[in-house]
């Protein structure tokens, strides 16, 4: 699949990568927007919140567990989560992805 975050998955292009289990990946934004800029993608392609299915709700609720997880790794008290949907949302990169931005980089 000739897309960006799945080339991350596959390891074929380099990523700062904090967490990776089975089914997600969390990674360094490289153009980080808080002190920690965190991208947390499930591995399976879905392009976007408008692409996502019934089959899919599981893996929801697992992406907000594994921020859960990283920002208690980062032992932050406090962090910002964002979905950007498609172009006019702000969406530039066309494989879900949850943002993580805290001011504490640890
Ligand atoms: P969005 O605008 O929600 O699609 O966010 C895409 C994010 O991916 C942006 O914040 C980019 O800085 C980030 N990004 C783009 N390419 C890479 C990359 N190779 N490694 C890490 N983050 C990236």
């Amino acid at each position: 699949m000739d897309c960006l975050f799945c080339k991350i998955v596959r390891k074929e292009i380099p990523a700062d990568i904090v967490l990776e289990d089975e089914r997600f990946l969390v990674f360094h934004d490289i153009q980080p927007k808080a002190p920690l800029h965190l991208l947390i993608i499930p591995k399976k392609h879905i392009h976007s919140v408008d692409h996502v299915e019934i089959e899919d709700k599981e893996l929801m609720g697992e992406l907000i567990l594994t921020s859960q997880k990283v920002a208690r790794m980062h032992n932050l008290k406090g962090y910002k989560l964002q979905i950007n949907v498609g172009r006019e949302g702000g969406q530039v990169v066309d494989h879900i992805h949850l943002h993580l931005l805290a001011d504490i980089a640890k």
